[in-house]
């Protein structure tokens, strides 16, 4: 995840998860790792997208064992990641600035509000792009 060179290491999609995270995940391992990461994510200043799982898959329960792969039902992670990575016009497996990414974020979101919309999380995470936490599902 942040290595000694300081980068984080993300599956593309999460990049927009992890920018709405609220506090809530699918399990309590889950929620908690994800808690973790999503702290190292406010501090970090770069990272590495990648297409395949990361260490937030890494305490889900749709993981398989050896993190190798999400068995998710009806969810193609690989597009949504290789969709984020076109609709930012990002080269993946680079190390990336965040802060330029985030400002890619902000330039594309009615693109990327489209690629969340079947999401069961999208009530919840989307605030970042709406502009305002949605304080009746905060728990942080
Ligand atoms: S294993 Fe699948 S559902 Fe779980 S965090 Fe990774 S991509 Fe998401």
């Amino acid at each position: 995840m942040v290595k000694k060179n300081k980068f984080l290491i993300l599956r593309a999609h999460h990049l927009l998860c992890l920018q709405g995270f609220q506090g809530y995940g699918y399990d309590e391992p889950f929620t908690k790792n994800l808690s973790k990461i999503h702290k190292i994510f406010l501090k970090s200043k770069k990272l590495k997208l990648i297409f395949s799982n990361d260490l937030i898959c890494k305490h889900c329960p749709f993981s398989t064992k050896a993190n190798t792969k999400c068995f998710k039902k009806n969810s193609n992670v690989k597009y949504f990641d290789l969709k984020v990575i076109k609709i930012l016009s990002l080269k993946p497996q680079t190390i990336l600035s965040l802060s330029k990414v985030l400002q890619k974020v902000e330039l594309k979101r009615r693109k990327l509000i489209t690629l969340c919309k079947n999401c069961e999380w999208k009530s919840i995470c989307l605030w970042f792009i709406k502009g305002t936490p949605s304080n009746a599902h905060s728990k942080i």
